[in-house]
């Protein structure tokens, strides 16, 4: 009777804390994906393609990142929990195509995926595992597919110059939410479609619209490089 009572108590305050909402810890998540021909054409980043070759010529998988609605973030919130690639054998050969590192030297993804569940996953450890939270990451990418969004409204990768708010309002019309566009410049200097921004609720399943963007500006014109 006495540890049932116990057990009661303990559900009671969780239900409390999760209306709350702070027993996670975090409000929202980001979800992140890059275009691999901004990172490479870039003055700020060398890249390398993976031991695995030349991924597609699609957005991919940068993070899925817990965020507060004060715009600020948790990050590397336990050591204990490292990377285990052996938690996810089964999920690796999609994240082989659909979260390659561009990074140098080459990989095949390994250092990428520790350093995001690292700094970032483990700040949703309460809601997802590791194989839940690559796995969520996973999903998601499949329910955006943010250039064929673009391809919709006629925005192509061809190295053409196209406006953030056709961008934006593609984006919007293809996953029905408004994104958040970073950019960075090419090596002479050009702004250029870099990151998709998508915000996602606090149990990892539903799109949102976001409740607080991140900073940083992009010109009203953008490149979209070839990849
Ligand atoms: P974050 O922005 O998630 O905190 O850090 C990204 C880190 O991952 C950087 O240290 C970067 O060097 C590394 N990294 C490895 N591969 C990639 C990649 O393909 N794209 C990006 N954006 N970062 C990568
Ligand atoms: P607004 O409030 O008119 O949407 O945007 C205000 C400022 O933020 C403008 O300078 C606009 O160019 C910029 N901005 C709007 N949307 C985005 C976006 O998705 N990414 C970036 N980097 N800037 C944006």
């Amino acid at each position: 009777m006495k540890f049932k009572c116990i057990a009661l108590i303990n559900f009671l305050v969780l239900q409390c804390l999760a209306i709350l909402g702070v027993s996670k810890g975090f409000d929202f998540f980001y979800f992140v994906q890059q275009w691999p021909g901004s990172y490479c054409d870039s003055d700020k980043f060398s890249c390398c393609y993976p031991t695995t070759g030349k991924p597609a010529a699609d957005f991919s998988i940068h993070g899925l990142w817990p965020n507060y609605r004060n715009g600020s973030y948790p990050q590397n919130c336990d050591p204990n929990n490292t990377f285990n690639e052996s938690e996810i054998s089964d999920l690796i050969s999609s994240m082989r195509r659909n979260w390659p590192s561009l990074a140098c030297p080459s990989s095949s993804g390994e250092s990428f995926w520790s350093h995001e569940w690292e700094k970032h996953g483990t700040c949703s450890e309460s809601l997802l595992d590791q194989h839940s939270y690559f796995q969520t990451a996973l999903t998601l990418r499949q329910q955006t597919n943010i250039l064929q969004s673009l391809k919709s409204a006629g925005i192509i990768p061809d190295g053409g110059s196209y406006s953030l708010a056709n961008i934006k309002n593609a984006i919007k019309n293809g996953t029905g939410y408004t994104p958040w566009i970073e950019c960075n410049e090419d090596s002479s200097g050009n702004s250029q479609l870099y990151q998709v921004y998508l915000c996602v609720d606090s149990s990892g399943s539903n799109l949102i619209e976001c409740p607080v963007f991140p900073e940083g500006k992009c010109g009203s014109e953008m490149e979209f490089p070839t990849f």
